[in-house]
C-alpha cells in the first residue's frame, strides 16, 4: 500500500513536470490566437511562391519572428549550384536547458488551384525552366507556417514554463529536396546553437483534422533521382541492322529493373524504382542516337538503397553490353538528387506520443504507417546525429475522413488541385501539441 501509494505520487510528480503549461491555458491561448492565424493563412494562401522563389514568404515568416522577439536571421541557405536561399533563423534564448529546432517549409507547388474556395489561389508564376505555371500551396506548408507562428507565440509568453533555447527555423525549397541541405551547407549549425531535438510536422487529407499521428521508425522513404542516358547508333527506321537502337535499349532496361526490385532486395526492406520519362527521337522513320530515361528510387535504409542503385547500374550496362556496345560507349548514369529517409527516433517519438496523448486525449493521437514518399527535414539531423520526431498533423474534414474510410476511397490529398484542408482545426491542433511538445523537451 505505501508502495502503491510512493508510486502514486512519483508519477503525480512525473505528470506535474511534463505539464509546463496547463493543457486548458494551451488550448485557449490557441483558441485565442486564430482570428489572426486564420488571416495569416488566407494570406499565405493567396500568395503561394515556387521553390526557391519563396522571398516574400521567407520576409514575412522572419518579420513575425521579429516581432515576437527572436533574434532573427535571414537570407540562410545556400544551394548546390551556388544560388543563395531565403532560409529563416529565429532564436530565443531563455536561461540553460536543452536546445530543440521547430521547423516549418515554406514553399509552394507548381499547380493550378481547382478547390472552387472563396480563398483559392490564383497565382501564376515562372518555373525554373521559364515556363509559366499556377502556383499553389498543395502541399498545406502554409498550414505548417501559420501554426509555427502561433508555436513561436505561445513559446514567447510563455517562458516562464521553459528553460533552454528554441530555434524556430523557416525552410525553403522542401519540394525540390534541397532547402534543408542547403541550409545546413551554409553552416546551420556553427552560425546558431546545434539542437538536441529537431521537430517538424506535416499535414495530411486523409487524417482528420483535431488529431495528429506519430511512430517511431521509418516514415518517409529516402528519394534518389537517376537519369540514364543509351548511347546507341542512329540510322533509317528500314535498316535496324545499322543500327543500335537506344529505344530498344531503353525498352529492355525497364524490364529488368522489374527484376531489381523483385528479386534483389528483400521483401521486409521494401524499394521503388519507376521510369517517370523516357525521351527519344524525333521521326517515326528515323532510329535516334540517344534514349534518356529518369527515375525515381525509393527506400527506407541505406543497404536497400545501394542495392537498387546498383540494380540500376548493372542493369543499363548489361543492356548496352548484351547489345555489343563498346566500353566507351556504356549508357550516362547521373545522379542529380538525393534526400534521406525520414525516420523518427524511438525515445524521442515515444516522449511526443505521451505528450501528445496527455494534451490532446489518447482517441487523438493515432499511430501511422510509412508512406514512400518523402521529405528533406531528415539532412536537419545531421545525419541522424541528432534525434528527430516529425508527426503528421489531421487536416481532412473530420466527417468527410469518416465517410471516406467507411467507403475505403480516398480523399483529396496533398499535391492535388483539390486539396482543401480543413485548416483551422488543423493549425490549431498544431499549435497546442508542437508548443506542449517542446516545452515538455525544454525543462
Ligand atoms: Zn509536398
Ligand atoms: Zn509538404
Amino acid at each position: 500500500m505505501k508502495t502503491f501509494a510512493f508510486a502514486l505520487s512519483a508519477a503525480l510528480l512525473a505528470t506535474s513536470c511534463v505539464a509546463q503549461i496547463p493543457t486548458a491555458t494551451l488550448q485557449s491561448d490557441a483558441a485565442a490566437q486564430m482570428p489572426a492565424l486564420e488571416k495569416t493563412y488566407l494570406m499565405l494562401h493567396q500568395a503561394p511562391e515556387l521553390s526557391r522563389q519563396e522571398e516574400k514568404t521567407s520576409a514575412f515568416v522572419a518579420s513575425q519572428l521579429r516581432s515576437l522577439g527572436y533574434q532573427v536571421t535571414d537570407h540562410i541557405g545556400k544551394y548546390e549550384d551556388g544560388k543563395p536561399a531565403f532560409g529563416v533563423v529565429g532564436v530565443l534564448k531563455n536561461g540553460n536547458g536543452p536546445t530543440v529546432l521547430i521547423r516549418t517549409d515554406m514553399d509552394a507547388l507548381p499547380v493550378t488551384e481547382e478547390t472552387g474556395v472563396a480563398y483559392a489561389s490564383k497565382v501564376r508564376a515562372k518555373n525554373a525552366q521559364g515556363e509559366e505555371v499556377g502556383v499553389m500551396q498543395a502541399c498545406g506548408h502554409d498550414i505548417h507556417m501559420s501554426a509555427f507562428i502561433g508555436i513561436a507565440t505561445e513559446l514567447a509568453k510563455h517562458k516562464d514554463a521553459w528553460h533552454g533555447t528554441v530555434l524556430m527555423l523557416g525552410q525553403p525549397a522542401e519540394e525540390v529536396i534541397q532547402g534543408a541541405k542547403a541550409m545546413m551547407a551554409d553552416g546551420l549549425y556553427t552560425r546558431f546553437p546545434r539542437p538536441d531535438y529537431v521537430l517538424g510536422m506535416h499535414d495530411f487529407g486523409n487524417i482528420a483534422a483535431g488529431t495528429v499521428g506519430i511512430s517511431s521508425g521509418p516514415m518517409m522513404a529516402s528519394s534518389d533521382s537517376i537519369t540514364v542516358v543509351f548511347h546507341g547508333v542512329g540510322a533509317h527506321g528500314s535498316q535496324p541492322q545499322n543500327s543500335k537502337d537506344p529505344i530498344f535499349m531503353g525498352a529492355e532496361f525497364v524490364t529488368l529493373l522489374q527484376g531489381v526490385v523483385s528479386r534483389q532486395i528483400s521483401p521486409q526492406s521494401p524499394g521503388v524504382i519507376t521510369v517517370g520519362t523516357f525521351h527519344a527521337g524525333t521521326k517515326n522513320n528515323i532510329i535516334p542516337a540517344e534514349a534518356t530515361l529518369g527515375l525515381t528510387v525509393r527506400s527506407y535504409d541505406e543497404a536497400t538503397l545501394k542495392k537498387l542503385l546498383d540494380g540500376i547500374t548493372n542493369a543499363a550496362n548489361a543492356v548496352a553490353v548484351a547489345y555489343g556496345l563498346p566500353a566507351d560507349k556504356m549508357p550516362t548514369i547521373t545522379h542529380p538528387e538525393s534526400t534521406a529517409p525520414t525516420v523518427n527516433d524511438a525515445a524521442l517519438t515515444e516522449r511526443v506520443r505521451k505528450v501528445a496523448i496527455a494534451t490532446l486525449g489518447a482517441d487523438k493521437v493515432l499511430p501511422q504507417q510509412a508512406v514512400m514518399g518523402s521529405e528533406d527535414v531528415g539532412f536537419l539531423t545531421d545525419g541522424y546525429k541528432i534525434p528527430m520526431t516529425f508527426f503528421r498533423l489531421g487536416a481532412g474534414d473530420p466527417a468527410k475522413v469518416a465517410e471516406a474510410q467507411k467507403k475505403g476511397v480516398a480523399l483529396p490529398d496533398i499535391h492535388s488541385p483539390l486539396y482543401a484542408p480543413d485548416y483551422k482545426p488543423a493549425i490549431e491542433t498544431g499549435v497546442v501539441t508542437m508548443t506542449a511538445v517542446a516545452v515538455s523537451l525544454l525543462q
